[in-house]
């Protein structure tokens, strides 16, 4: 097994299991340094146990650089369920689970990831007074998408306006990578800022209801085809890895800017997408606006004051391009060293160099 206490750094890494509900779970809180850890629960059918704690390793520690960047109070955190979403939840199965997150006394909050919905954390918040994420009839924030998709729009405007010198889409063309929840809602931002869009999508149902609203949209056969088209900017909204060397060596675009998490498939690409000439947006800095919409949820969901604070999301990701240049690092390092002097002095964000 993973050497977790000589590799990590993390303060506390739980395990949880419940015979009766066949329950199988780990809870990863990396950081409370800002405070209490908040992210959310996968749900997905890990090949082995390593397989699952490593990958709660590291979507936790990317929490805390996320959330830090935010602005957000809360240290990084998160859940992994093994098992087949569809196959193996039950509502016993989320109730044990919601009891595990009550036990750790609020050091951690969760909410949804892929794999689990708003219903699930309403369940989940039988038995837990720290979840977000639920659906808006239970007071919760309800689709983190939404919020997601317009924090993404606001790093673009701002790689534009760092690009092209101002902060619009108008007459650009982008090509989105998967249009579920967040990329559709992305087509909606461009389309009304005057920008030309292509998709691709693995799911002829995706693609069809972003067509059926929007019949001036492109579509490409498939991402591999989408990367090597004439595009301004490349918004990769599926999964993870979407850059990997193949794909930023016949890249066009001149910015990468899209929802998907990890988006860098290894070390070293963002010093690739850099020698390219390509400003690559930090992933979690333009996709936080999903984690900024459910901490609202905390003290009370309020939609406006939630819209107001991923709006910020423009400035940071201006803020972490000026850094980048400065320092002559690739935006992705520059993001990283700003999320880490937070972690290091709460209370620090947006201060000068
Ligand atoms: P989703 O499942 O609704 O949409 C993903 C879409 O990508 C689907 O339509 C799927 O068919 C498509 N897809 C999968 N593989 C593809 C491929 N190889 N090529 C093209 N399309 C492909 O998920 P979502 O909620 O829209 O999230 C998208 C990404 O954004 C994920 O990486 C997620 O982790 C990240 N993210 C989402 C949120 C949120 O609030 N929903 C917040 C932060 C980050």
């Amino acid at each position: 097994m993973t050497d977790v206490f000589g590799s990590g750094d993390h303060e506390q890494v739980v395990f949880c299991r419940d015979e009766p509900s066949g329950l199988r779970a780990i809870i990863a809180i990396h950081s409370t340094a800002l405070g209490p850890a908040l992210g959310g629960t996968r749900f997905h059918p890990y090949p082995s146990e390593d397989d699952a704690l490593l990958d709660v390793l590291h979507l936790s520690t990317a929490m805390s650089y996320k959330n830090a960047l935010a602005g957000l109070d809360h240290g990084g955190g998160k859940a992994v369920i093994l098992g087949d979403p569809i196959r193996d939840k039950t509502e016993a199965l989320l109730r044990a689970y919601g009891r595990f997150v009550q036990s750790l006394g609020g050091r951690y909050i969760t909410a949804c990831d892929v794999g689990t919905y708003v219903e699930d954390m309403d369940v989940v918040a039988l038995e837990s007074g720290f979840v977000t994420g639920r659906s808006l009839s239970h007071g919760g924030a309800g689709d983190s998408s939404i919020l997601t998709a317009f924090g993404v729009f606001q790093g673009m405007r701002a790689a534009a306006q760092h690009v092209w010198g101002s902060p619009t889409l108008s007459g650009r063309r982008v090509g989105i990578s998967g249009v579920g929840k967040v990329g559709k809602l992305l087509v909606d931002h461009l389309l009304a800022d005057r920008a030309q869009v292509v998709v691709a999508d693995i799911s002829d149902q995706a693609i069809e209801r972003v067509c059926a609203a929007h019949p001036e949209v492109a579509v490409a056969p498939a991402t591999e085809t989408l990367v090597r088209e004439p595009i301004d900017v490349y918004a990769p909204c599926a999964l993870g890895s979407a850059l990997d060397d193949p794909t930023v060596a016949v890249l066009h675009a001149k910015i990468v800017c899209g929802g998907a998490n990890n988006q860098l498939a290894h070390p070293g690409v963002e010093k690739f997408l850099d020698e390219r000439g390509i400003l690559y947006a930090p992933d979690y800095v333009v996709n936080a606006g999903g984690v900024v919409q459910v901490a609202d949820e905390i003290g009370g969901f309020d939609f406006q004051r939630a819209h107001a604070r991923v709006a910020k999301i423009f400035d940071t990701t201006r803020e972490i391009f000026e850094l980048a240049d400065r320092d002559g690092v690739p935006p992705a390092v520059a993001a990283d060293h700003l999320a880490e002097r937070r972690m290091a002095k709460p209370g620090f964000l947006h201060s000068a160099g």
